[in-house]
């Protein structure tokens, strides 16, 4: 595939504190751009300065939301580099969720190609400080012009940058979770394992009632019974109990998180059991009761690990605890260590950008 770069002549100044860019506000200087019509294919792949899109105002994405994503990290490692994290598994998960909503294929490899382009030339734009990163956020939508129901027939790949700091302000420290049991957010044989807008707006109405109640997410139960949990907001969740790790299964309506399968991959070869398999609410409740759960923690790309303090269902509230636990706090050092370059990497997870276009 063929870039074409048009460079700003007008660059932006970086965020003099990264730490406290907060997550997805600032963009840097440039955004990767292709287009898919049924007879030229994907074309017009072009990197351009960040501007505001010109899009028809009867574009389908806008009406049917036909829209997917994925987001992954850059990390600066000590000596200067900038590195990825593991993205052609972001590639073929942004593939799976594309054929869900039926949006046009691409090669694998144009959109590793796009990534890296890109990254390369905003590469000043990923900062050093401690916990702070460059978030890639590639997106692809039906651009269609047209309000009929119809199956899809152009669409619109772009990728955007944006310097983070940490996801959750105020770093490592536990959340609250009030676990969701009226609105649910995905069945099985609907969008749950494919990461599209319209699961997130799914979400809003029960993310907004826990935030007037004072917790920070969501925690959702399949659809259908209402009792097996899924995951939190935009993470996966993994409990500790009697020292086996257990992890909602991959049934359909959960995101098969990276960050998940990077955790279950670390944790077995530390010597732990990973069960994933479906886990009640009821199992859960007694866990917390009979002091078993000695941890519970979310993991997701945005705040890797995000250990859980504090639970409420059906109006029990179980304030589990203040602390980071010990498995989650190793899990992110192990994770963080790896992804900013303070560990070795015995997994070739990471994938260097290379200093030049
Ligand atoms: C992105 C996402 C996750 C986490 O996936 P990672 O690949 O680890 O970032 C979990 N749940 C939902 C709903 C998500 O959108």
């Amino acid at each position: 595939m063929e870039i074409k770069i048009c460079r700003t002549t007008h660059p932006a100044p970086k965020p003099e504190d990264p730490r406290k860019a907060g997550f997805g506000t600032i963009f840097t200087d440039h955004m990767f751009l292709m287009d898919y019509s049924p007879d030229k294919g994907w074309h017009d792949a072009r990197i351009v300065p960040m501007a505001p899109l010109s899009i028809h105002p009867g574009a389908a994405v806008f009406h049917y939301g036909a829209e997917v994503f994925e987001g992954l990290k850059v990390y600066r490692t000590p000596d200067g580099h900038v590195q990825m994290f593991r993205p052609m598994d972001n590639v073929e998960r942004m593939r799976n969720s594309a054929e869900r909503i039926q949006l046009p294929d691409f090669k694998p490899e144009d959109m590793l190609d796009a990534m890296r382009t890109l990254v390369a030339l905003d590469q000043d734009w990923v900062p050093s400080a401690p916990g702070t990163s460059l978030y890639v956020r590639p997106v692809e939508f039906c651009s269609d012009v047209d309000l009929g129901l119809h199956s899809i027939t152009s669409a619109t790949f772009m990728i955007l940058l944006s310097p983070v700091g940490s996801y959750l302000s105020g770093g490592l420290r536990p959340v609250s979770i009030l676990i969701e049991d009226q609105d649910v957010r995905a069945v099985r044989g609907g969008t749950g394992y494919a990461k599209c807008g319209g699961n997130y707006a799914a979400a809003n109405r029960a993310a907004y009632r826990a935030e007037q109640k004072g917790y920070d997410q969501v925690l959702w139960l399949d659809g259908v019974n209402r009792r097996y949990i899924e995951e939190v907001g935009g993470m996966n969740v993994m409990f500790k109990i009697d020292g086996k790790i257990v992890t909602p299964a991959l049934t359909g309506s959960v995101l098969p998180g990276i960050t998940r399968r990077s955790c279950i991959q670390l944790l077995k070869d530390k010597g732990y059991e990973v069960e994933e398999r479906l886990f009640p609410v009821d199992e859960l409740e007694e866990a917390l009761a009979s002091g078993h759960l000695e941890e519970a923690w979310g993991c997701g790309t945005a705040a890797v690990i995000s250990p859980i303090g504090k639970f409420c269902y059906k109006d029990h509230v179980y304030e589990f605890s203040k602390e980071n636990g010990p498995c989650a706090q190793w899990l992110y050092d192990t994770l963080t260590g790896i992804q900013w370059g303070t560990l070795p990497d015995p997994y070739g997870w990471t994938y260097p950008i290379p200093k030049e276009v």
